[in-house]
């Protein structure tokens, strides 16, 4: 039994490998698919257009429910970073006033 998963390569039109992105839409959310590898900071000359999706379609209950979740991973993240920040102000705060009573003691 192999516990190595098949890694299909995909060459894109031009013949070179195409790379694997995953796409985030409210329609595709997590979906993997290959596109060209020139794709996007190339410019559009150099592309040749390729597109493949990997995974199959999501089922509609996942593609009900999965952009909620994601809204709400995101909303949890933007607070988990303002509450970083508000304690390395906190932080600062009980340093320097540890700082002068050290002082005002002394
Ligand atoms: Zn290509």
């Amino acid at each position: 039994m192999s516990h190595i998963s098949e890694t299909r390569v995909t060459d894109c039109y031009c013949g070179k490998i195409a790379i694997l992105k995953t796409s985030w839409t409210n329609d595709n959310p997590g979906r993997h698919f290959r596109v060209c590898p020139n794709t996007g900071g190339r410019g559009p000359a150099l592309q040749c257009g390729f597109f493949m999706w990997v995974d199959p379609p999501m089922c509609p209950r996942g593609r009900a429910i999965i952009p909620g979740l994601l809204r709400k991973l995101k909303a949890r993240d933007e607070e988990i970073a303002s509450l970083k920040k508000r304690l390395r102000v906190m932080v600062a705060v009980i340093l320097l006033l540890g700082f002068l009573l050290f002082f005002w003691f002394i």
